[in-house]
C-alpha cells in the first residue's frame, strides 16, 4: 500500500502516473485541501475507482459537520445503499 499526499491541482496526473506503474491499493491524505464539498465528492469518486482504500483529511478542519455528514452519506450510499 502506498499513501499519498492530496490536495492539488495535479492530483488527478499524479495518481494516472503511479497507476502507470503500479496497482497497489492507495491512502491519501488531502491535508483539508479539498474546499468544496461537489469537488470532494467528485474526487473521492474518481479516486475509488482507482482502487484508493482511504482519504484522511479531505476538507478543513471547520468545516460544517453537516457538510462531512452529506459528504459520507452521498458518497456511501452511492455504492452501499
Ligand atoms: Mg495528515
Amino acid at each position: 500500500m502506498l499513501k499519498v499526499k492530496l490536495g492539488r491541482d495535479t492530483d488527478k496526473e499524479m495518481i494516472e502516473t503511479i497507476r502507470s506503474v503500479t496497482d497497489k491499493p492507495l491512502t491519501g491524505d488531502v491535508n483539508q485541501g479539498w474546499k468544496d464539498k461537489e469537488k470532494a465528492l467528485e474526487m473521492l469518486h474518481w479516486l475509488k475507482e482507482r482502487n484508493m482504500v482511504m482519504i484522511e483529511q479531505p476538507m478543513p478542519k471547520r468545516t460544517d459537520l453537516t457538510i462531512l455528514a452529506w459528504l459520507d452519506r452521498t458518497f456511501t450510499d452511492s455504492y452501499y445503499r
